[in-house]
């Protein structure tokens, strides 16, 4: 089924447009597709700048029935072509009880606008939908077939989730107590990657199983070795050798036959590898390397999918532990991203997405890999606090904090407010935000590629 992402804060606006105004509020968003990469079988979409129809735009508003100026429309067809965009036309049902779906109105003033808009921008998808007080509907434009919206922000909200399918047996029964069958049929339908099957992915991912989520895809490129044994949670000394994400799969689909669990055994920053995200709809970054969180970085923002990145370090000074530190930060629209959070350095990203030839004629690579002191327990606690965040996102268990610093010597988590940095290349309207294939990511192109 067709997903369509659009930032959370605009329709919350729309939402409250339809609760307070009387008449019926449009707004227009411009719509860039999101690469089919086939995961899942998911199409999706993301919408850039959701904007409220201005006062001026409308021919008539009423509380039934709304119809906007040609030179408006024309207006909106031109930015869309200069954008290469489609089109995505909300108009609100106000009120408490507005109607909760399209009308036979709707039906009838949708058609010569499919005509108009298919006509002008011929390649594009376009969309139209139907806000009321909560919810949204979403379908092709011209009465066409029903797309999943959903906002993603802080929070990510998924419209038209059926909970039909109830966790019947008492395997989850714990669960639904807690944040009930909407909240775990959300679990089951979410498409969740994790990036790096190694000390917090190996994590992630057992937890991942036992709470029931039902799509999963692991990517990473390297293989389990004797020193990884001490970290790896599910490995045994006869998995030396076998790539970190078969390992991770036995064990996730032991936990959960149920579960559907794609492995690729190759580095996201590889062009096609770093598609394959683009069908997820959450990622959890748990990886060392500095050009793989870059790459999620910007999808996060560039696509809608919102991420959670973690990193883990202790500092060892003259024998002593001087330092155990962890950090858990979402990426997501209206969140700072790593690029805000100083998280990226450029010189080693460049570094990491060079070819071993282009490294061996690089006068000022340096190969820094020396192995970092590593523990269970502080992988552990960073990704329980990675896990939890990803709940309070999708499901309403509680939580706010979207950036965590922990303190393993002092023994804290202290929450952190960061605020997209205004003109940022990656989160801002300026940046990467929701340009979905429009713009291109920081990925190492394959041979032909040049
Ligand atoms: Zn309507
Ligand atoms: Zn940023």
């Amino acid at each position: 089924m067709t997903k369509i992402a659009f930032p959370l804060d605009a329709l919350a606006r729309m939402h409250e447009l339809a609760a307070s105004h009387a008449d019926e509020s449009c707004a227009v968003g411009f719509v860039q597709p999101a690469s089919p990469s086939g995961l899942f079988g998911q199409r999706r979409y993301v919408v850039q700048a959701l904007e409220p129809v201005p006062h001026e735009a409308y021919q008539r508003r009423t509380p039934e029935r709304v119809s906007l100026t040609s030179e408006f429309i024309l207006a909106v067809s031109n930015r869309a072509r200069a954008a290469g965009a489609g089109i995505a036309l909300l108009h609100t049902h106000p009120g408490a009880n507005g109607l909760d779906g399209f009308s036979p109105v709707d039906d009838a003033g949708e058609m010569p606008l499919a005509d108009y808009f298919g006509g002008r921008l011929r390649e594009q998808a376009h969309f139209a939908g139907v806000v009321t007080h909560s919810n949204l509907h979403l379908r092709e434009l011209g009465c066409g077939p029903s797309v999943i919206p959903m906002g993603v922000g802080p929070t990510v909200h998924i419209y038209g989730v059926q909970p039909s399918i109830a966790h019947s047996d008492l395997r989850y029964d714990r669960q639904v107590r807690a944040f009930g069958q909407a909240g775990q049929a959300r679990l089951r339908d979410v498409r969740v990657a994790i990036v790096g099957a190694g000390g917090t992915g190996s994590f992630i991912a057992h937890e991942l199983a036992h709470l029931g989520i039902g799509h999963l895809l692991l990517i990473d490129h390297d293989t389990v070795d004797t020193s990884n044994l001490n970290r790896l949670l599910g490995t045994t000394p006869a998995d030396v050798g076998l790539p970190k994400v078969a390992v991770a799969q036995r064990a996730v689909l032991a936990i959960n036959p149920q579960m559907q669990c794609e492995v690729v055994a190759s580095d996201v920053v590889d062009v096609t590898v770093a598609a394959r995200l683009l069908g997820a709809d959450f990622i959890f970054g748990c990886t060392d390397s500095m050009a793989s969180r870059a790459v999620i970085n910007q999808i996060a923002y560039q696509y809608l999918i919102p991420a959670i990145d973690m990193g883990v370090a202790i500092h060892v000074r003259e024998g002593r532990i001087a330092s155990v530190t962890g950090r858990v930060q979402m990426l997501s629209p209206g969140l700072g991203c790593l690029v805000c959070a100083d998280g990226l350095d450029g010189q080693q990203v460049r570094w990491e997405l060079m070819s071993a030839a282009q490294r061996r004629a690089d006068p000022y690579f340096e190969n820094a890999s020396i192995p970092q002191p590593a523990v269970m327990p502080l992988n552990g606690v960073v990704t329980s606090a990675a896990v939890a965040m990803f709940l309070s996102a999708l499901t309403g268990y509680p939580g706010d904090a979207r950036l965590l610093h922990y303190d393993g010597v002092r023994s804290a988590i202290r929450p952190q407010l960061l605020a997209p940095r205004p003109g940022c290349i990656v989160c801002s309207g300026e940046g990467a935000l929701a340009r979905g294939d429009a713009w291109g990511l920081p990925v190492r192109m394959g041979p032909g590629h040049g």
